[in-house]
């Protein structure tokens, strides 16, 4: 009888490490989430092994073989290497991962950004699987970016392609984390909307809007979204100027790939009704016409908090030469 095979995917992002056990075909057989123990380098590295060893147990009691494991890692990644350069948000600096969890588990593993896996699994099972070409936009508190060229990810020479929440859509804009001005991810961000309420709190001390600040004096952007969704014009105002930042951002992307699908995925595209509109304004100004007519953008077809390590576990299924690749 033939082995049954399955892969574990991993999700390592700034708040939680997720990982799932993955039949083909998205069959989920087991999932495991831990916060990110984000006080080391050592720490974030125990967590990830953790997972996949508590994983890997639960693979042999349910009788099947782990070909591979993916992980999908929220940083700048040397593809080729597994080598995680660097993280925004996590005490990682040039760390092998692919040697380390191969060295410690005794198979095969992948290492990814975090975005180009979930644009994978977009690909194959979401908003992209009739298309050969997709720009995946990740809009959460950043702007993460996957690229499908002929269904294939484009990744660049190294790896680190597609980090298109530092395209820059406004030169001279507001200062992004990355220490350039104006980029997309400082733009049209879930960050960068809550800057902007906040800022027009600040300048408007007697608004409603200022009101809405928590005792930190934060302003999320649900609250701030029900407070346009009744007519605040301050809180509008801010969507609108974020829903053209959005489109300007999508608009250099169809100009430069020509994509069949713009498909846009995280916690932003709850508010997307009120950023849509000012989105394709600038779309039709900017993007040019034959692309334009030719790109639909939609939102992500793929439900559920496993997505990017799903994503990751299709990673390690389709390079590890065990699974049937799609054409
Ligand atoms: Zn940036």
């Amino acid at each position: 009888m033939e082995p049954k095979i399955a892969t574990i995917g991993l999700d390592v992002g700034g708040t939680k490490t997720s990982g799932v056990l993955l039949s083909p075909e998205d069959v989920l057989r087991e999932r495991e989430r831990i916060p990110t123990k984000r006080s080391s380098r050592e720490s974030v590295v125990g967590g990830i092994l953790d997972v996949c060893e508590r994983l890997s147990e639960r693979a042999e009691v349910l009788g099947l073989e782990v070909a591979a494991i993916g992980v999908g890692f929220a940083g700048f990644i040397d593809f080729s290497q597994g080598l995680v350069i660097y993280s925004p948000n996590l005490p990682i600096e040039d760390l092998r991962l692919k040697d380390v969890l191969e060295e410690r588990l005794s198979m095969p593993a992948f290492v990814d950004n975090d975005a180009n896996v979930a644009a994978l699994a977009e690909s194959r099972w979401g908003a992209g699987r009739s298309v050969e070409h997709m720009v995946h936009i990740t809009l959460g508190t950043g702007i993460g970016g996957g690229v499908i060229i002929d269904r294939q990810l484009y990744r660049g020479c190294i790896g680190t392609a597609a980090e298109i929440g530092h395209i820059v859509i406004s030169a001279g804009g507001p200062l992004c984390f990355c220490g350039a001005r104006g980029c997309f991810e400082a733009m049209a961000s879930g960050t960068a909307i809550e800057r902007m309420a906040l800022e027009a709190a600040t300048a408007n001390p007697d608004s409603p809007l200022a009101r809405l600040r928590d005792r930190k004096g934060h302003l999320d952007v649900q609250l701030l979204s029900e407070a346009a969704r009744e007519g605040d014009p301050l809180a509008l105002d801010i969507f609108l100027q974020a829903g053209y930042s959005l489109g300007v951002g999508i608009a250099n992307l169809i100009n430069i790939f020509n994509p069949e699908r713009v498909v846009l995925s995280g916690g932003v595209t709850n508010v997307l009704d009120l950023l849509e509109e000012r989105m394709q304004v600038a779309v039709k100004e900017i993007a040019v016409k034959p692309s334009r007519e030719s790109t639909r953008i939609v939102t992500s077809e793929l439900q559920g908090e496993e997505v990017g390590a799903r994503g990751a576990a299709l990673l390690a299924m389709e390079l590890s030469g065990r699974f049937p690749v799609p054409e």
